[in-house]
């Protein structure tokens, strides 16, 4: 579901709760599959046939595979939510998280480094223009 969407329909705090839940997920699964590698590459180790060897190997190298992902989806996760809860207290009343999305995009806004370089690494810059329920003041987080 799209970002803008998802905060609108749970509110705030609820995605940012799930944003932290799954992306826990994902750390789990890749502790796992770590653990996973090192099982098969002993299995590997133990094992008496060329064939079973080769299918530990292959088990091991998945297992490796589904943890990086993993892993670079638990990272991708937290960095965004971070990023989003950073910014989502009020700068006017000070309340955080009662907001409500009154604008959105996928395009980024232009992020630059200390030096005015445009940071090309910033594929995910969704931003979200929120109104405070509280008192009405509008930014874009
Ligand atoms: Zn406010």
């Amino acid at each position: 579901m799209e970002l803008s969407k998802e905060v609108a329909k749970r509110g705030f705090r609820s995605w940012y709760e799930r944003q932290l839940i799954e992306s826990h997920l994902y750390l789990t699964t890749c502790i796992i599959c770590a653990f996973g590698v090192a099982a098969f590459i002993e299995a590997y180790r133990s094992s008496g046939g060329a064939a079973r060897g080769l299918i530990m190997l292959l088990a091991a190298f998945l297992s490796g595979i589904v943890a990086i992902h993993a892993w670079q989806r638990y990272r991708g996760m937290m960095v965004r939510a971070q990023r989003f809860a950073d910014k989502a207290t009020c700068t006017k009343c000070g309340v955080y998280g009662i907001l409500s999305v009154t604008d959105a995009s996928r395009i980024a806004h232009p992020v630059y480094d200390e030096r005015g370089v445009s940071k090309a690494d910033d594929t995910d810059g969704a931003w979200l223009r929120v109104q405070c329920k509280h008192c009405g003041h509008e930014w874009a987080i």
